[in-house]
């Protein structure tokens, strides 16, 4: 069968192809944005409306789930927060993944049309900046919360790690958190 010359070549060289192709997408993240909500789309339409699809779906995602692990999980998170300046609380320090969320500065969180699965595969891909997000723990979200709805409380509360139990491992917190 006659392929396309171009075709061809992507077929015979794959790894360059491959390379080509990041670059694309690298270089225009609005347009893959544009694939990926089309394609989203497409997958929430399905979900509605596919039953027997759905529970398949819920079925090998329970398994590929507990095939991957914790420690997948881990890693895939690490690489999140990597982008957004380190995986540590930008407040207190913590690197404990366990505890460490993606916060949107200045709040609207809810206000993201995405899920935070989705956004965190995003801003794993690259495909949605940095810009707007940092890594908080937990308790210094919360606390960062307060101070938004309570601003007569900003500065008053802060997490103190228990010096006594080491176990806890923290990282200095940076003066401002990077820019990128
Ligand atoms: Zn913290």
């Amino acid at each position: 069968m006659d392929v396309p010359k171009s075709t061809a070549w992507y077929r015979a060289n794959p790894e360059r192809a491959k390379a080509n192709c990041d670059m694309w997408r690298q270089h225009n993240p609005q347009k893959v944005r544009v694939f990926m909500d089309r394609s989203n789309a497409r997958r929430r339409q399905k979900w509605r409306t596919d039953a027997a699809w759905r529970e398949s779906r819920l079925v090998s995602s329970k398994k590929l789930n507990k095939l991957r692990g914790p420690v997948w999980w881990a890693s895939k998170k690490r690489k999140v927060l990597e982008r957004l300046g380190g995986a540590h609380c930008v407040r207190c320090g913590a690197t404990d993944l366990r505890i460490l969320e993606v916060n949107h500065i200045g709040g609207g969180g809810r206000l993201e049309p995405r899920s935070g699965l989705e956004l965190y595969a995003e801003i794993r891909r690259g495909v949605r900046s940095s810009q707007g997000l940092n890594v908080l723990c937990r308790p210094c979200n919360s606390i960062d919360y307060i101070e938004r709805r309570f601003p007569d409380l900003a500065g008053r509360i802060q997490v103190v790690w228990c010096p006594a139990l080491p176990a806890v491992e923290t990282r200095a917190v940076p003066a401002l958190p990077g820019k990128k």
